[in-house]
């Protein structure tokens, strides 16, 4: 039962993002709905089972943690997890323990971060408009995720900036953004708005704003290289030759990533997707709560892996049910 965690793609296992809420303070147009109803408590994974299960995952070769949500830093407690992560990085055993956030309680715990182990954080802003923030974010405040932002810097954690592209909302904003990112030193990554929650058919057709369009765009005012980077996962990377900036695109909707894919997710209530764009998971929380030692647990890992599909089934041009998941990024952590 040793060995790393190979997939039947001989894909290594080394990635596992981590969603430890699924709550948030904020209720993001696409990705919540603005009357939410969470799970009860007792269906959340304590942060002592938080632990074991990383761990075992850690075990298994999992090289990268990216923590997430909902929102990772609103979960109560949550520094204590961390910590526990962090000995993993003492160890050796992980290489990278970083975490997506919305940005809101980045100036209460940027300073702990770092004392964690914890060098790279990415945070989701979509619009340096107040009232458009608004308006996406719902509950968001702006200043409040500037003033994160800002302490992250200062505290010397890297930022690369998360930006969904929305047609309609943030499409006149490309240049301020980019520039914006520039002046301070930001990484930024457009992200293709993806099928999930409870968005109408209609919504999520009327948002879509392809980065084909929105690389296009940028190609008016800049030389763009493309970057040979190989991170396993969405991501596909470019540099503005004039500023010498880099620029991620994830376009989660096309298969061209899926053939390096080296991640799985695990949600707070302790299921595991094989793949962001399909329905399988495996429970994982039942061989956790019914074993003191790890052995189920294990097997359960390897049997999970042992399903994770070749790529997965997202598809607008269908324009079918049948490609929309039905899950809110805020359960799987996006
Ligand atoms: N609350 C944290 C945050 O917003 O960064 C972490 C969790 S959030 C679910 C992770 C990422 O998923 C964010 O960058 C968010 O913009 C993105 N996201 C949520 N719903 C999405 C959707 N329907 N399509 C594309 N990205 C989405
Ligand atoms: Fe919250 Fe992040 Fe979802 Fe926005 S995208 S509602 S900040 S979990």
């Amino acid at each position: 039962m040793t060995g790393p965690l190979i997939d039947p793609f001989a894909r290594a296992i080394r990635y596992l993002r981590v969603s430890v809420t699924d709550r948030c303070d904020f209720r993001c147009v696409y990705c919540m709905s603005e009357n939410m109803t969470f799970l009860p408590k007792k269906e959340l994974l304590t942060l002592e089972e938080l632990d074991r299960l990383s761990t075992t995952f850690i075990r298994m070769g999992v090289e990268k943690l990216r923590i997430t949500g909902g929102e990772p830093l609103v979960r109560r407690e949550i520094m204590t997890y961390f910590k526990a992560m962090s000995r993993h990085l003492e160890s050796g055993a992980l290489k990278e323990l970083t975490l997506t956030t919305n940005g809101s309680q980045l100036a209460r715990f940027a300073d702990d971060l770092v004392a964690m182990g914890v060098r790279r954080v990415n945070v989701s802003l979509d619009t340096l408009d107040k009232a458009k923030f608004q308006k996406i974010t719902r509950w968001g405040r702006l200043d409040q995720v500037l003033k994160g932002i800002e302490a992250a810097r200062e505290a010397g954690l890297a930022v690369k900036i998360n930006t969904v592209a929305l047609k309609g909302e943030n499409d006149d904003e490309l240049f301020p953004l980019v520039d914006w990112c520039a002046a301070e030193g930001h990484d930024l990554t457009f992200i293709e708005v993806m099928p999930m929650g409870d968005m109408g058919e209609e919504d999520r057709l009327d948002q879509y704003w392809s980065l084909k369009d929105l690389r296009a765009q940028l190609a008016e005012r800049y030389t763009i290289t493309d970057l040979p980077d190989q991170t396993g996962g969405p991501a596909r990377y470019v540099r503005l030759e004039e500023s010498g900036q880099r620029i991620g695109f994830i376009t989660p909707l096309t298969h061209n990533f899926c053939e390096s894919c080296n991640r799985v997710r695990l949600t707070c209530t302790g299921e595991l997707y094989m793949c962001l764009g399909q329905e399988d998971m495996a429970d994982l929380r039942t061989p956790l709560r019914a074993n003191p030692d790890d052995e189920a647990l294990e097997a359960a890992i390897r049997a999970a892996i042992a399903r994770k599909p070749k790529g997965h089934d997202f598809d607008y041009s269908r324009q079918r049910a049948d490609g929309k998941m039905t899950r809110h990024m805020s359960h799987t952590g996006g």
